[in-house]
């Protein structure tokens, strides 16, 4: 079908894309400009349009569930670094709550310069089906994809046939998705574009992939039947291509944080050469304790350095090529590099694999005691390859492997089948067993966490004989909501359990408060501090994915202007902050603060907050918690391994000399330790919940909705639903078609 679409005004395409499988219906609409003005882009745009296709009784795999791509007015500008990001935005199968992933490539961009601000995929298709928006001749089209199950051959399919067709490599992007994310409920999808400086067996160039990992939005694009989305498409050219409002602006902002990243990234953290792995170091000081590290039972390692983004630099990582996962971004930190399979099917084939980043990394090395950086990029191909979550995927492992270790789990329970601290032959079968459903165990593991516990608890209840252990197992089941744990290990950080807990939406992922870093750093001293944090830090960092942009350029270049602010937050690095607010106002023709422009974000965290409440309802604060191992020792014995930071903390809240507590025992410690913990979380989810505007119960009040401006976007059931949690009964409905 043939569209139309007209130059880039202030970064907006202005027109979503909306394509129905099931009745074959493509329909270029025109974003209201209303809309788009409230909800800004990404993710903020995409949870809209997902609260009005969606109820409180859609399931993830039903036709209506609608899968979601939105990049932000931002992305897609070179001018200024780290303009490469995506949504993906759907119910996600996991969590059965809306489930929003970023991505990194050339996709969003693309989809942009083609002539759309959102993507909006519903129905699903009777068979296996590729949509292809061509940005060049205006034209979209559903046809039949390649018949391939693992995207790495798909990839190499859809390339040979769009190339064969005519097409320049550097014009073709593409999602795909792979045979786990049809067995599993955490599939991930693909997002590929072309590194043409990359230098590749004497030549140059290579297609690469960044993941939209998180909540098993990979498995949606397969209940539709979807193998690959393409898109073909060109950089927009003339004198003010993205249609700025002050294009000067826009690129002095572009040029002044250039400047900062060249500066202070080889001084500092290295992305450039290491990637996110260079975090591995940071988590795993003796002081931290926050890398995690058998299933997060402990909090460093001394063999952590092998698998340090140091090592990956050095021996590794190809440095050769420029790294960026868009043009413009001088960060660099896309890092990858080629090893040689040592399990499966593809056994003996040297691969260039993606990553690892530090959340892989720690997944598949530290949490799972594992230390060969080999084995973690293996094991990071696979799951790419296969389509699945690495870091649910290695979170859900290293919970199994305490379930053997603690017997909660033996080899009669699962055909003879272990999972074991640092056995990497198995870990690797159990990545093809999950992907393929190869097994029982593997089976329910690709259902996810809560339904894998219930499942471990019987089994162990019909050999034992013993009581139902599921609260024993709980304590250590690293997830919240459904979604396991991004990898921080949190015992020393309150303000990263809250954000785990209370702040994450999503469950407990760290995209909307990663306050870790800065809560070691000692930026917070008091309880208001934490609670104002919780607030702040995600209305920057999910404001980013509104707009289109990669957080690294802020969050991990310290700019040295920042450290000369009086009187404010300085690890939300100011400086660079107001940069981005140049960058703002000249591509939007505002002329708001760096404050005032992220203040917005609140309106798509209330309206992700209300699309919790429906699936929820009163259970809503019950939802708000993480299991006790992110809170503390879950036994004696790993009290023990941190006795003197422990004993030190309780000599503070006992108000006893640090010898008196050395007397008491440590089962007695223990308990009192974990009780001081939990009030302290449960005190600040409270905090959190007033700043918000929420009552204690975590249900937003309606003035607070009224206030920011949410109430008359919400759809009748959810107006009602709420108003009537707050105690109020709607007399008079306003019906959306009346706004
Ligand atoms: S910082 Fe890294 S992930 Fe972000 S845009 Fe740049 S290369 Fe991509």
């Amino acid at each position: 079908m043939k569209y139309t679409k007209t130059p880039l005004s202030h970064g907006y395409a202005n027109q979503i894309l909306t394509i129905d499988l099931g009745t074959g219906k493509i329909n270029p609409e025109p974003l209201d400009p209303q809309i788009r003005d409230f909800f800004i882009g990404g993710r903020g745009l995409g949870l809209y349009l997902l609260h009005k296709k969606v109820n409180a009784k859609t399931n993830a795999s039903d036709a209506e569930n609608p899968l979601i791509f939105a990049p932000g007015p931002l992305g897609g500008i070179p001018q200024f670094p780290g303009t490469s990001k995506c949504m993906a935005i759907s119910l996600s199968p996991l969590t059965h709550i809306p489930g929003v992933s970023n991505f990194g490539g050339h996709f969003g961009a693309y989809l942009k310069y083609a002539g759309f601000d959102a993507l909006e995929i519903i129905g699903i298709a009777k068979k296996n089906t590729m949509l292809v928006i061509d940005g060049f001749i205006n034209e979209i089209s559903i046809t039949k994809a390649p018949a391939m199950d693992q995207v790495f051959n798909l990839e190499k399919a859809i390339v040979d046939q769009f190339v064969k067709a005519g097409h320049e490599k550097k014009d073709i992007v593409f999602l795909t998705t792979g045979i786990g994310a049809a067995n599993t409920t955490y599939g991930c999808i693909n997002s590929h574009y072309y590194d043409a400086a990359k230098p590749v067996d004497g030549a140059k160039g290579l297609f690469r992939t960044k993941q939209a990992g998180r909540t098993g939005l990979g498995t949606v694009m397969m209940h539709k039947n979807i193998r690959a989305i393409v898109v073909l498409a060109g950089y927009p050219h003339g004198e003010n291509p993205y249609g700025a409002a002050d294009w000067e602006k826009v690129k002095q902002a572009g040029t002044k944080l250039h400047k900062i990243v060249k500066e202070v990234d080889p001084q500092s953290l290295k992305m450039y050469r290491k990637g996110s792995a260079g975090l591995i170091s940071f988590m795993n000081k003796e002081d931290y304790q926050s890398l995690p590290v058998n299933n997060y039972q402990y909090g460093s390692h001394p063999q952590a350095e092998q698998i340090c983004g140091k090592t990956y630099a050095e021996r590794l990582f190809d440095h050769r090529g420029m790294d960026g996962c868009f043009p413009g971004c001088n960060l660099r930190c896309t890092k990858g590099g080629w090893v040689t399979l040592a399990s499966g099917e593809h056994k003996g084939q040297k691969v260039w694999v993606d990553g690892p980043e530090y959340e892989t990394a720690a997944g598949f090395g530290s949490n799972l005691g594992m230390w060969s950086p080999e084995f973690i990029m293996e094991a990071n191909w696979h799951c790419d390859n296969y389509g699945i979550d690495t870091i649910t995927t290695a979170v859900i492992m290293a919970f199994l492997m305490e379930c053997y270790q603690r017997e909660y789990l033996v080899k009669k329970d699962t055909d003879g089948f272990a999972l074991t601290w640092g056995d990497e032959q198995a870990a690797l079968s159990f990545i093809h067993q999950i992907a393929r459903q190869g097994t029982k165990l593997a089976k329910v593991t690709g259902v996810g966490m809560i339904e894998l516990i219930d499942w471990i608890a019987a089994k162990y209840v019909a050999r034992t004989g013993k009581p139902n252990s599921r609260r024993e197992i709980e304590q250590f089941a690293m997830h919240t909501k459904g979604l396991p744990f991004s990898l921080y290990r949190t015992h020393r950080s309150l303000s990263m359990q809250a954000s785990y807990a209370a702040a994450s939406d999503i469950g407990a992922h760290h995209a909307a408060a990663w306050l870790i870093k800065v809560d070691l750093l000692g930026a917070f001293t008091n309880f208001q501090d934490r609670a104002k944090a919780l607030i702040t830090y995600p209305r920057v960092r999910l404001g980013n994915d509104n707009l289109g942009l990669c957080k690294l350029p802020w969050v991990d270049v310290f700019n040295p202007d920042s450290g000369n602010r009086k009187n404010t937050d300085i690890y939300i690095n100011p400086a660079s902050q107001e940069i981005y607010a140049d960058f703002y106002n000249g591509m939007l023709g505002t002329n708001m603060t760096w404050e005032k422009i992220f203040e917005q974000t609140d309106r798509d965290i209330n309206l992700q907050r209300v699309m919790n409440i429906l699936v929820y309802e009163k259970a809503t604060g019950r939802h708000d918690w993480i299991p006790d191992r992110a809170i503390g020792p879950t036994e004696d014995r790993l009290y023990e391994t941190e006795k003197d930071y422990n004993d030190q903390q309780l000599s503070t809240i006992l108000s006893k000399p640090f010898t008196e507590i050395r007397k008491i025992k440590t089962a007695e410690k223990r308990e009192i330790l974990m009780k001081h913990r939990k009030e302290e979380l449960r005190k600040l989810i409270g905090v959190y919940y007033a700043e918000r505007g929420w009552g204690n119960n975590g249900i937003p009040k309606v003035e607070t909705l009224k206030q920011i401006g949410l109430w008359n976007f919400l759809s009748d059931e959810a107006r009602t639903k709420i108003a009537a949690m707050n105690g109020q009964l709607l007399n008079k409905p306003i019906l959306a078609q009346q706004l």
